[in-house]
């Protein structure tokens, strides 16, 4: 029987597997797709961190000198496979966890590829973004064109001749858009709520490195900054289309959750007029969508950069989860009858960026797990 078993292999798993193994304690990483980092493998074509590499690094392991400050999609994974490797861990591919079950002092965990193991400790690793979110509109199935979800985006050459709505710009219907508009596809962003947009590096300095600094003051002085320094180097968005937040970048991370765009040239593109703001979508018909404010245009394809579902819930039928209104574990730590599991990368309201706070969370829960009575007892005795 393995002290803890970790269910994911994506920067968390990896993360949580490498800071208990540490510390001496037996590890089973189960995943449900065929290699690590499989969500890096898939994303979008162009995607780099938006982080710096010396601030996205996991415990345990820099990446290469040779990586840029800012690593590709093929790095992030190039980078997770010699993590694994440094580590020494072998996660068993193919096995999604289809239930968590309390059995005695710990938990059992069941898997599609049939394994069927007891441990006193379960890590959940499983992302912030697993299921995607499809939001409905009414009129959708009259829609001739097609609808996709950013997902299955990868890059723009099939949308070629294409006219284009992108539904949704967080960060990732920002770059999508500007993938889009860079082959001279006419594309256009549907945006209904204010948005907080920031610079990537303002004076050559990393937007992320500020914004860690800045949420040590204290918020009221933080936040103040944070809104000059967006409004200098952004500005006023309104004649074309785009309502900037009464809230501060930082404000609007701590309480809702939501990421700021981080801005690699989007901005300018709207600025050029290459890419079209519209507001929200009041249905679709056969031809296109209806928008909000009346205009019906036409569109081959809808892509909904609308997010995703965490979907943790589903794999605890027998316990009730503590979990925010998106569906995010509150905890990172279980407590009561939750002790012994821990949910690692699902804390998004934290400035500098997940892969940091997903470094931080390993350790805290390694050192909480290593603790516990039942799992120190099943560690092996050399
Ligand atoms: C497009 C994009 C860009 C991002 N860029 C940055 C950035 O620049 N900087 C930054 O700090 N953060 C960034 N993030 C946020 C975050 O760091 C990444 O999403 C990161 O991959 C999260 O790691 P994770 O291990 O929590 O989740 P994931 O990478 O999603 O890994 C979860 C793993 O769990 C597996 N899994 C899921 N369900 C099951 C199951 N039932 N059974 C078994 N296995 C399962 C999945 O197959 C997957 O391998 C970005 C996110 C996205 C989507």
């Amino acid at each position: 029987m393995s002290a803890a078993i970790v269910i994911g292999a994506g920067p968390a798993g990896l993360a949580s597997a490498a800071c208990l193994s540490r510390r001496g304690i037996d590890v089973r990483i189960v995943e449900q797709a065929a290699d690590v980092g499989s969500a890096w493998r898939s994303h979008y074509d162009r995607l780099h961190l938006h982080t710096v590499k010396s601030h996205s690094a996991l415990p345990g392991l820099a990446f290469p000198a040779e990586a840029p400050k800012y690593p590709s999609r093929l790095e992030v994974v190039a980078y997770l496979e010699a993590y694994a490797r440094h580590h020494r861990l072998a996660p068993e591919f193919g096995q999604r966890v289809i239930e968590v079950l309390p059995a005695g002092e710990g938990w059992r965990v069941l898997t599609t590829g049939g394994i069927d193991a007891h441990a006193p400790a379960v890590v959940v690793a499983t992302g912030a973004n697993r299921v995607p979110r499809m939001p409905s509109f009414q009129g959708r199935e009259a829609f001739r064109g097609r609808v996709i979800h950013s997902r299955d985006y990868h890059n723009p050459q099939p949308f070629a001749g294409q006219r284009v709505l992108v539904v949704g710009m967080g960060n990732t219907g920002a770059e999508i858009a500007l993938d889009l508009a860079g082959q001279g596809t006419a594309v256009t962003v549907s945006v209904r709520s204010p948005l907080n947009i920031v610079r990537r590096d303002i004076f050559g300095r990393p937007t992320q490195l500020t914004s860690i600094m800045l949420d040590r003051l204290p918020p009221r002085i933080g936040d103040a900054i944070a809104k000059f320094s967006r409004n200098l180097t952004i500005g006023d968005l309104g004649r074309w289309g785009i309502v900037t937040s009464d809230q501060s970048p930082l404000r609007q991370l701590r309480l809702e959750g939501r990421t700021p765009v981080i801005d690699i040239g989007t901005v300018a593109a709207i600025r050029r007029g290459e890419i079209l703001v519209r507001p929200g979508i009041e249905r679709f018909d056969a031809d296109g969508v209806v928008f909000t404010d009346g205009r019906a245009e036409r569109f081959d394809t809808v892509l909904m950069a609308t997010g995703f579902e965490p979907a943790v819930q589903a794999m605890f039928p027998a316990t009730r989860l503590p979990l925010d209104a998106g569906g995010l574990p509150l905890e990172t730590i279980g407590r009561d009858e939750r002790e012994g599991l821990a949910f690692v990368g699902f804390d998004i309201r934290q400035a500098g960026g997940l892969l940091r706070t997903i470094a931080t969370q390993a350790e805290t829960v390694a050192q909480a797990l290593a603790s516990r009575r039942t799992v120190a007892a099943s560690r092996p005795l050399h």
